[in-house]
């Protein structure tokens, strides 16, 4: 249990306080701390009134729901017997105010742009749900989606929607190995891809992964293509062409209205922390969550051009690139290649370009530019710029502040946002027109959000003492169970404390009731007697000059019973020296204590990331204690930085 780590955290990180600017409160959603508080009382006095207004504004219900909740642990259903449609509630419901809007802002990595209106949009859906219906899909069936960041790939999201299919979008980046195990697992009888797609000015080969992966999924029944490269090859006769499939269809679809408990997607999880899971979310709660938090943590205005930069394949893409904005009718960037590519200023051009109002990304991109200096960000308009947001990882308090005074020039509030594929939606972070921020803590939970930090009896720790983060009810927007693994999904999220969902996260509440998290409860470690999260070890090594990432693990240690390994790289032009190990170790025990100083420090060219950006710190343990991994390495971005960290172990 981490107990005495708040000691340790610097001082410095939790004086700043930053209230958010007066005249992005004065027209904010949400625009104090009183309208903050009555939300958050409101919903503690009675969460199912609370969800059930939530539910009866965000939503067109076809058929309302009577019941708000049944919740009989570890299962929950919401708004039983109501029902809906979620491409209706992003696309019909706007047409009529909103035909010409464009729904969503397109720029492909060669630099060709399209905008794609709300008309154009319903009509394109239409025609994909009405051709998948033709090749024999049905409400329930599983349909696969492997596309490049295209606006095809929202497409054929709703299209699933539309109809009923459950989709399950696998990211462009996988291999065939991958994308065959997740299929298996869906059970997918047609999977939509496309030849290929841009990726740091080369083609990623999709259908060629198709191509060996198809062999493998018996369930699958045919593979739709869409043409991106041109560069496909021949069409098999498993395949068909997405062209020639929606050609001639009509452009209307009446939706399916479908159950609120009815299954929308299953989507697995990263994978920083072990196998994937396939994480089942349902309809009417995922959407009603999605929505609010949309509009209240991004507080977005009919003008706003809205830029998520996360991929469909990750629940950030499936939740605020494609549902949350399109629900609320935004204007919603999508863009298909490398953030540094062809020049490492494509973000800021694209901003500058697009007039990008609220932009949301992760700590990895935003440590990467800062990397990268500030004289490129500096070269462009960033004026059209008022919101920032980051998820995914903790977020150190030195790229926040980078983040605030570079790209955001110290005018625009920001967001940091804790949550996971298993909450479907933002669970924790500032509404920018009213929480004061601190840089590195996600702030405070959404109404109706009942955030726990206790031990492992379940008693709640003191402000500033670390502990497992819980929630401690259900949310409309809870995953409600691991595709074909009751037994894990009961196991890795309720058993721990019954009736309790367990997020695997360590984290504290400070006095002010802010949240810190700490990372992953296994990133967590017991030195000579002294709780650490490792995060907090990191965020000092990156606060030096020199550092640009850094992280840190445990490794068995006789003595102490576990030391501190950490892996640094270091910034452009930095040379490594023993001089550098030496002051390194003198910085953090001058920003921590002496017992955060690391008994080994590796400098490596680049650390193993998943996927999505995020630090394996589980296999760096592995390099650490000399082991050989024995865990899922599938959603490891590249293979080579691990076989380059244990070439300089020997
Ligand atoms: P897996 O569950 O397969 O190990 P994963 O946990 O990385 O993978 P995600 O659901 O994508 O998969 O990530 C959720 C996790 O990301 C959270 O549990 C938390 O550890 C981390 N996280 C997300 N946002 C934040 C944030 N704003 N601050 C701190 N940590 C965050
Ligand atoms: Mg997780």
């Amino acid at each position: 249990m981490p107990d005495d780590s708040h000691a340790l955290h610097s001082v410095l990180t939790e004086a700043r306080i930053f209230p958010p600017p007066a005249e992005f409160a004065a027209k904010a959603h949400i625009r104090s701390m009183e309208d903050y508080r009555r939300l958050y009382a409101e919903a503690e006095r009675n969460p199912e009134a609370y969800w059930g207004a939530r539910a009866r504004e965000e939503l067109h219900w076809e058929t309302p729901f009577r019941t708000v909740l049944e919740w009989k642990p570890p299962h929950s259903r919401w708004f039983i017997e109501g029902r809906t449609n979620l491409a209706y509630n992003c696309l019909d419901r706007h047409l009529e105010k909103r035909r010409d809007k464009v729904a969503i802002l397109f720029e492909g990595e060669p630099g060709d742009v399209r905008r794609v209106t709300y008309g154009q949009l319903a009509a394109d859906v239409n025609r994909l749900a009405n051709g998948l219906k033709r090749l024999g899909v049905k409400k329930g069936d599983r349909v696969g989606i492997y596309l490049p960041m295209v606006p095809e790939a929202a497409v054929a999201m709703l299209a699933c929607a539309r109809i009923g299919a459950v989709h399950s979008v696998v990211f462009g980046g996988f291999s065939a190995e991958a994308l065959r195990d997740r299929m298996n697992d869906a059970g997918a009888k047609v999977l939509l891809t496309a030849d290929g797609g841009w990726r740091k000015g080369a083609v990623v080969p999709l259908k060629k992964n198709v191509d060996e992966a198809a062999p493998h999924i018996p369930t699958l029944e045919r593979v739709v293509v869409l043409e991106r490269v041109g560069q496909g090859g021949a069409l098999g006769p498993r395949d068909v062409s997405w062209k020639a499939l929606v050609e001639g269809e009509s452009d209307v679809c009446a939706p399916e209205w479908v159950e609120s408990e009815h299954p929308l997607f299953i989507l697995y999880t990263s994978g920083s922390t072990g196998k994937p899971k396939g994480v089942l979310h349902t309809t009417g709660g995922y959407a009603v969550n999605v929505s609010l938090t949309t509009r209240w943590v991004f507080d977005l205005e009919e003008e706003d051009v809205y830029w998520c930069t996360a991929d469909v394949g990750w629940v950030t893409g499936h939740s605020y690139v494609v549902y949350g904005p399109l629900m609320n009718g935004a204007t919603t960037v999508l863009y298909e290649g490398a953030p540094v590519h062809p020049q490492p200023d494509r973000f800021w051009d694209m901003v500058a370009r697009h007039r990008v109002s609220v932009f949301y990304t992760a700590p990895t991109a935003i440590r990467t530019f800062m990397r990268l200096g500030d004289a490129l960000p500096r070269k462009h308009d960033l004026s059209s710029l008022r919101l920032l947001g980051t998820v995914g990882e903790p977020i150190n308090p030195e790229a926040w502040m980078w983040y605030r005074e570079v790209i955001g020039q110290g005018r625009c509030p920001i967001v940091d946002t804790w949550w996971q594929t298993e909450t479907g939606a933002i669970m924790v972070s500032p509404l920018p027109g009213a929480t004061p921020t601190k840089p590195g803590s996600a702030t405070l939970p959404m109404p109706g959000i009942k955030v726990e930090v206790l031990d492992k009896a379940g008693h709640a720790v003191p402000a500033g003492k670390g502990g497992l983060l819980f929630i401690g009810r259900p949310w409309p927007s809870m995953l409600r169970t691991v595709w074909g693994d009751e037994e894990r999904y009961a196991r890795s999220y309720f058993g721990e404390i019954p009736g309790k969902y367990f997020t695997g996260d360590g984290a504290r509440l400070d006095a002010d009731g802010y949240l810190w998290v700490m990372g992953r409860v296994d990133d967590v470690v017991n030195v000579a007697g002294h709780r650490l999260g490792t995060a907090e070890v990191e965020s000092a090594l990156v606060s030096h000059p020199s550092v640009s990432e850094a992280a840190v693990v445990g490794r068995p240690d006789a003595l102490k019973g576990t030391a501190l390994v950490a892996f640094v790289t270091v910034k452009k032009g930095v040379e490594v020296t023993p001089q550098l190990e030496a002051q390194l170790c003198t910085h953090v025990t001058k920003e921590i204590g002496a017992i955060a100083r690391p008994d080994v420090i590796r400098f490596a060219e680049a650390l193993p990331k998943t996927r999505s950006g995020k630090i394996m710190r589980r296999l760096l343990r592995d390099v650490a204690a000399g082991k050989e991994s024995t865990g899922d390495v599938t959603t490891l971005e590249d293979l080579n930085v691990l076989a380059a960290l244990r070439e300089a172990e020997e």
